[in-house]
């Protein structure tokens, strides 16, 4: 009865979300985040290795060359196309670990349920971090005229 009563006396510990939503420890591993350098420019290079070493086999890639005219990496290369399925992806980090460029983060996303399989199926578009503010633009220059017209 004593522990009873001073847990009756001490504050409450219940977070009242979703108003309140919860803290998390920095290592917090939560929905991916596809990281940007400070130009703006996507760090994943779409070497696979992610892909490689995921032990659910969730994350599907499509590789692209960049160009002089569209720049979207800092390497030669950048994924076109980056989906991560939630449906199987266990959170186990992997992924993270052998990311030779820091592209893929966890961050602290965690509002993952749904009732729709198919929505669980994440884009590059739902992952890919907002440009940073003070990011340089970055410069795509037009694609030389065709000399047959
Ligand atoms: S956290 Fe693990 S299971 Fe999820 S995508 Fe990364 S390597 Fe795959
Ligand atoms: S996220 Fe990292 S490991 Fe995965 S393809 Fe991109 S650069 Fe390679």
């Amino acid at each position: 009865m004593s522990v009873t009563f001073k847990e009756m006396m001490s504050p409450s510990l219940t977070e009242e979300y979703p108003d309140k939503l919860p803290r998390f420890e920095e290592r917090y591993r939560g929905k991916h985040v596809l990281q940007r350098d400070e130009n703006g420019l996507e760090k994943c290079v779409a070497c696979f290795l992610c892909a490689a070493a995921c032990p659910a086999d969730c994350i599907y890639i499509e590789a692209a060359e960049n160009t002089e005219q569209v720049r979207i990496s800092g390497g030669e290369r950048y994924a076109k196309v980056y989906n991560i399925d939630y449906n199987r992806c266990i959170f186990c980090g992997y992924c993270v670990e052998a990311c030779p460029t820091d592209a893929i983060t966890h961050g602290h996303g965690f509002e993952l349920a749904s009732y729709h399989t198919a929505s669980l199926i994440m884009r590059k578009e739902d992952m890919l971090a907002p440009v940073p503010p003070n990011a340089r633009p970055v410069i795509v220059t037009e694609a030389p005229e065709d000399a047959s017209h």
